[in-house]
């Protein structure tokens, strides 16, 4: 391991100050202390919003809805298309804020903002193809339709990890489609939540008359989610984060008949055949096991080796974990940045203890002295099963390593715990890797050939099965849940044909 100090050369000294007065967000005054994960130190204040303030902000976003549906979609499009410039001009600011805030190495913040960027360029397309269909009519003189029309408000409750991404892939395709947005960012990095709606607010005004209350932000805990998760003025409740949390939504969503759509806990597999490419497989690894320190939905959590290969890809693992710089985010050799806070630096040691009793062989994976934040280094796990611990999500740079011997024990294994987000296979084996994304291959809602399970596009639909929640957000059709489906028959003949040949003559 190499150590990058925050002091390092090359690392930039800007102050938090210097960061947020770049972002619009100086002289901040409020009660809810915002912790930076570089050092843990307090950087900002923000004001926090009262769950008892949700129906006045859903209200003002029932009247947003009542002006914004009717604007023709393209022109709501034109809206999206000026967030998008106005991303772009900001990426190195708010990059840089998202690396002050949620920890991310420099090149993850503003991987993260060009994000946005994409599912901006994305919506705007959109704006001009929210196609429905015409349908044959089994009556004479009929014509059937399918209509996509705005749904209502939509509340967007996110997590630390992608702190503004996530909104983007909501917001962007709700305001196209014709929905306000109301958005509670995680309590734990308001202030790039707040930074985006500086550059939202500069958007708004270039595009002159979107109504009020059509993108608002309240900054609070859970209990605002729970607040507009019970709100029956919320017409779609798009939650990413924990199955926790999925579990306390989900139940208040469904018992008002509202929509949800839920993106949560991962726990994302790869298996690596006898002919993969181990070189292909060990990036992809590194990437996707220890990329933004193990913080994402997607990073991978258990690999799946084939017997023959797993002493040898090990030593290789081990190897490049042992070359990985682990340090201050913003230098520009980092590749392993902070936990978010102490309390998940010390889940993941709780993680490694209960491993170790479950059997694991643990290298790595201890805190870093000397640094200021919750600096770990990542682990791999030798396990000898797929134990208790490896079938939960620990939000941590662990992955565990399992064996295989046959294809279907190893396709069996990855679909053999609760989560269904992402995973993938390395193979030159075509019948494995065609098998693997077949009816009886990964259970996922994402499965890759050659590629790790993370850095998803936002072309294609990003979401998984079963305890990942079951949405589907960004690309592809996603947008189709963010409108009503309507269809229509009209009736241009000069008779009353009945469907199905029923009569009923009087
Ligand atoms: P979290 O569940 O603690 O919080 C997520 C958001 O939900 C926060 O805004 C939080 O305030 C809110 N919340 C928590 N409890 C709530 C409740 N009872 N009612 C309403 N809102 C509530 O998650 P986190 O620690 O911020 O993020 C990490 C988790 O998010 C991981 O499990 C990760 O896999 C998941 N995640 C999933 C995706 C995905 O697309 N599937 C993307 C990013 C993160």
């Amino acid at each position: 391991m190499r150590l990058i100090y925050p002091q390092a050369k090359g690392a930039s000294m800007r102050t938090a100050a210097e960061i947020l007065a770049a972002n619009g967000l100086s002289g901040l005054t409020g009660d809810w202390p915002v912790r930076s994960p570089l050092d843990g130190a307090e950087i900002a204040r923000v004001p926090l919003t009262p769950p008892e303030a949700v129906p006045a902000a859903v209200a003002r976003a029932q009247a947003a809805f009542a002006a914004w549906r009717a604007v023709p979609a393209p022109r709501r499009g034109e809206l999206v298309r000026l967030l998008g410039e106005e991303l772009r001009a900001a990426k190195a600011e708010l990059g840089a804020l998202v690396t002050l805030e949620a920890g991310k190495i420099v090149s993850e913040g503003l991987g993260e903002v060009q994000e946005m960027i994409d599912i901006c360029d994305f919506a705007v397309g959109l704006s001009r193809q929210l196609y429905g269909l015409t349908i044959a009519s089994e009556r004479t003189g009929h014509a059937m339709r399918e209509t996509w029309h705005p749904m209502g408000p939509c509340a967007v409750v996110t997590a630390f990890n992608f702190p503004v991404a996530v909104w983007s892939w909501n917001a962007a395709l709700a305001l196209v489609c014709g929905d306000p947005v109301i958005w509670k960012p995680s309590d734990k990095t308001p202030l790039t939540a707040l930074a985006t709606m500086r550059i939202l607010e500069r958007a708004l005004a270039r595009f002159g008359d979107a109504p009020e209350g059509l993108a608002q932000c309240l900054i609070g805990g859970a209990g605002i989610g729970a607040a507009l998760a019970a709100d029956p003025g919320v017409a779609i409740v798009s939650a990413t984060g924990s199955t926790r949390m999925g579990r306390a939504v989900a139940p208040v969503v469904a018992a008002r008949f509202g929509r949800a759509i839920l993106e949560l806990g991962g726990n994302n597999a790869m298996i690596v055949a006898p002919s993969a490419d181990l070189d292909m497989a060990v990036r992809a690894i590194v990437f996707a096991a220890v990329g933004t320190a193990g913080q994402r939905c997607t990073s991978l959590r258990r690999l799946i080796v084939h017997d023959s290969i797993r002493a040898e890809l090990v030593s290789r693992l081990k190897a490049a974990y042992a070359s990985l710089p682990v340090g201050d985010p913003r230098a520009p050799g980092t590749l392993v940045g902070p936990l978010i806070d102490a309390a998940a630096r010390d889940r993941m040691l709780a993680a490694l203890a209960q491993a170790r009793a479950e059997g694991g062989i643990v290298h790595g994976g201890e805190p870093v002295a000397g640094l200021p934040g919750a600096y770990v280094t990542p682990a791999i796990v030798e396990m000898p099963a797929q134990t208790a611990i490896v079938r939960e999500e620990t939000f941590a740079p662990i992955l565990y390593v399992m064996g295989y011997t046959d294809f279907a024990e190893a396709v069996a294994m990855q679909n053999a715990v609760p989560q269904g987000l992402s995973s993938c296979i390395f193979t030159l084996n075509l019948r494995e890797a065609e098998a693997f994304l077949g009816p009886e291959g990964s259970d996922c809602g994402i499965a890759n050939v050659n590629i790790g399970p993370s850095g998803a596009e936002i072309g294609g639909a990003f979401g998984g099965e079963k305890e990942t929640g079951g949405g589907r957000e960004s690309g592809s059709d996603a947008w189709k849940a963010y409108m009503r489906r309507q269809t229509a028959t009209v009736n241009y003949s000069a008779a009353l044909p009945l469907a199905q040949g029923v009569r009923f003559d009087f």
